[in-house]
This record gives C-alpha cells, sequence and structure tokens, in this order.
C-alpha cells in the first residue's frame, strides 16, 4: 500500500509490528488490521476574498469498520499529507478499542494554513471539504471532531453543512461543537483535564507529591493550555511552554492566564513578557517533573530521547516519540510514559459521550461527563500499568497491545466475508 507511503505512516507501522510479534498474531491476519479500510481523497476549490480560487488537497481515512461508525478529528495544517491521516487514524482505532469505545479510527484533514486564510475563507473552505465528505460521514459511518488547527466554530459548518444537505439537523455527525447546537459540556477541556488526571495518577504511583511538582508543556493549543491549568490546579508548577513560534521558561512558574490572554491576542507566544524566551529543542530537555509534548508528532526521537530529563513523560500529542526513541526509553526506567493513546484519550472518549447525547436528546451535567470520563480512564490506566508490569513490557506496548488485541478479536469474531 505504498499510497501511505509517510515517515509518520512508516513509525505507525513499525508500532504495530512490533505489537503483532509481542500478541503473536498470524502473519496472515496482520495486513487485514494494519491498513486503512478506506480512503477519500479530494480537491477543494476555494474562492478566495480576492475573487481568485486556489484548490487545497483534502483527505479523510477510515481505519478500520469492525466495531461501529469510525471516529477521529479533522486537522488543517500546511504538512497534512494522506500518509500521516492514515497513521493517526490507525492510532484512533488502538485509542477507541483501549477505551472500549465502540468506534473504528478516523482522521482528516486539509494541506493549508488556516492562519494564512479570512474567517470567510476558512468558512468557504470547510464547507466545500465537508460537501465532498457527505457520501463518507455520518452519525452510523464516520464521525469527525477537532483535531490541530480546527475548532468548535470548524464543527459548527462541518454540522450546518451536512444538516443543511440532509434537510434536518444531524448534531450527532460531528463532535467538538459548540454547546448550543449539541456540543457537550466538558469537551473542550476532556483532552487537557484527562492528561492531568492520569499524570495525577502516574504520580501517585511513583510517589511523586503533585504540590510543587514542575511542568514543562510544549504546545500551548487546546490540549497543552487545559492540560497546564488542569496540572496547576492540583498545585504543580508550570515552569515552561511553548508553541511553533518558540517558547517561554521561568523557574518560578508561568502565569498562565496572562499566557492565555497574549497568545489569544497575538495568535502567538513570542515576545510574552513573563519568562526567558527558550526554544522548542532545549525545552524537550529541561529538568521537570513532567513533560507533556501537546503539539505534533516525531518530536522526541533516538537523538534527544536519551537527554530528557522528566520523571513522567505525558503523550497529549498524537505520536510525539519515535519508536527509535521508545527503544532508548525502554532502557531508562527513571523515565514513566504515559503512552498517546492513553494520555490524550480524554478528547474522543467526551466526544463520544458527545455523541451518545445527541443521539438520545439528553443532556448531561458537566460533573456527570468529567466523572464518566475518570473513570474510564482509571479502569484503562489500571488495566495498562497491570499488563506492563505483567507481562514485563512498557507502557506504550501494553496500551496499544489491549487496543490491537480487541480489534483483532473483533475482525475474528466477525469473520471474513464473504
Ligand atoms: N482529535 C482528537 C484525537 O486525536 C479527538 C478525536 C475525536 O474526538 O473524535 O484524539
Amino acid at each position: 500500500m505504498d499510497v501511505y507511503a509517510h515517515p509518520t505512516f512508516d513509525m505507525a507501522v513499525r508500532q504495530f509490528d512490533l505489537v503483532a510479534e509481542h500478541l503473536e498474531i498470524p502473519v496472515a491476519e496482520r495486513d487485514r488490521l494494519k491498513y486503512p479500510k478506506r480512503s477519500l481523497t479530494v480537491a477543494v476549490p476555494l474562492r478566495r476574498d480576492d475573487g481568485t480560487t486556489t484548490v487545497f488537497p483534502g483527505y479523510r481515512v477510515q481505519h478500520h469498520l469492525s466495531l461501529g461508525p469510525t471516529k477521529g478529528g479533522i486537522r488543517y495544517h500546511p504538512d497534512v499529507r494522506l500518509g500521516e491521516v492514515a497513521a493517526l487514524a490507525m492510532w484512533m482505532s488502538w485509542k477507541c478499542a483501549l477505551m472500549g469505545l465502540p468506534y473504528g479510527g478516523a482522521k482528516g484533514g486539509v494541506t493549508v494554513d488556516p492562519g494564512s486564510l479570512s474567517s470567510g475563507e476558512l468558512e468557504r473552505l470547510t464547507r466545500r471539504y465537508t460537501q465532498e465528505l457527505i457520501p463518507f460521514i455520518g452519525p452510523q459511518i464516520d464521525i469527525p471532531a477537532p483535531d490541530l488547527g480546527t475548532n468548535e466554530q470548524t464543527m459548527a459548518w462541518m454540522m450546518d453543512t451536512y444538516s443543511t444537505h440532509m434537510g434536518h439537523c444531524v448534531p450527532g455527525v460531528v463532535t467538538g461543537k459548540p454547546i448550543v447546537l449539541g456540543g457537550s459540556l466538558g469537551r473542550r477541556e476532556a483532552t487537557g483535564r484527562g492528561v492531568g488526571y492520569l499524570v495525577g495518577r502516574a504520580f501517585e504511583t511513583l510517589g511523586i507529591d503533585q504540590s510543587g511538582a514542575t511542568a514543562v508543556i510544549q504546545g500551548f493549543g487546546n490540549v497543552g493550555s487545559h492540560a497546564a491549568y488542569s496540572l496547576a490546579r492540583h498545585g504543580a508548577r508550570v515552569i515552561a511552554a511553548s508553541d511553533v513560534s518558540g517558547g517561554t521558561y521561568n523557574a518560578a512558574g508561568l502565569d498562565l492566564r496572562a499566557l492565555e490572554s497574549h497568545v489569544a491576542a497575538h495568535r502567538t507566544m513570542a515576545d510574552f513578557g513573563g519568562g526567558e524566551p527558550i526554544d522548542n529543542a532545549a525545552l524537550l530537555e529541561l529538568p521537570c517533573d513532567v513533560l507533556v509534548p501537546a503539539a505534533m508528532e516525531r518530536q522526541i526521537t533516538g537523538e534527544n530521547a536519551g537527554r530528557l530529563r522528566c520523571r513522567v513523560l505525558a503523550e497529549g500529542a498524537n505520536g510525539p516519540v519515535t519508536p527509535d526513541a521508545d527503544a532508548i526509553l525502554a532502557g531508562r526506567p527513571e523515565v514513566f510514559v504515559i503512552p498517546d493513546i492513553l494520555c490524550n484519550a480524554g478528547g474522543v472518549v467526551a466526544s463520544y459521550f458527545e455523541w451518545v447525547q445527541d443521539l438520545q436528546s439528553f443532556f448531561w451535567t458537566e460533573s456527570e461527563v468529567t466523572d464518566r470520563l475518570f473513570r474510564l480512564l482509571e479502569g484503562a490506566y489500571q488495566q495498562t500499568l497491570l499488563t506492563a508490569r505483567k507481562r514485563n513490557v512498557t507502557m506504550r506496548m501494553a496500551a496499544m497491545s489491549l487496543g490491537v488485541k480487541r480489534v483483532w478479536e473483533a475482525k475474528r469474531a466477525r469473520g471474513l466475508f464473504p
């Protein structure tokens, strides 16, 4: 399947192959689990504000259809490629299965820098992309959500475009919507809160006192900022944070509200006065109790993994640690890894709750959402830790093997058609 050739897809395949080996999945059954079931590539023409037309490539990949509809975010970023989207869809499959959600994994994206478009252009691009996806998505087919470069407004436009086409309101077609359109209380904060909850559990496991612990956050978007708030609420000091423009370091702890206002006003962390500038590479190597990579994939590699000085590595992003880095970290038991498919699962779990509420037209309170979220995360954390200890494998291998095994069992139980 050369069509998916991409370093991030290679990485997802390498991880899968290690898990398949560990689970002793017969070689003949591996390709069926590995390759995306189907994918769609579309050309999205956009009428620019200046009257010209630009065509952007768009994608949607559905990794497997064995457990229910597919689920996963939509990414707007200049580096989006089919192979990257396919890798992200594959990780969504293992994540949903680990969390026990009735979904296969999916992901979508448009190769575009959303910051370079006006609000009107973004709306037209989103509506046209959604229109191209109409035969491919739906509450019982595939349910998009926000990811890098997209947000609640994007989901509102997608929901409106789909509903207008159907002739009635279909809130269950996307999650991560504004509350007024059938979004769920607690969804926006869920990924970061989940990261905070799991870091707290890792600290308990390791006997680290949460109050006064130090945290470093790479990426200050929806995941990174809410993870920072959640950690700070439990007494941690966030000593550094960054975005694409670079980062800020302050040993006394960053003023998170001031940082958030600065980012809201300037759309970047550059020139934030509340600390000293630090670049992204140096930030990852700061001594701290918890490091949260919450930006892009492949940030911690064979090159820098040996130099990490955190006690807990909490993967807020998808795929931030490469297999080469994993091999190094396996020999560094002093670094406790909370793997991405567990660590950032709060987002898709709250999305599942949103979808259930939309299908039932019966809505929950924020504490109902958050209590149920923590309960699911707790179960997955305990199962992963137990598996890692019992089988003497890394936390990533434990989490992934739980996810892959569930999909494998579902495929076996359903059999091969025809
Ligand atoms: N984009 C998020 C993720 O990577 C959320 C997906 C969803 O809520 O469907 O997990």
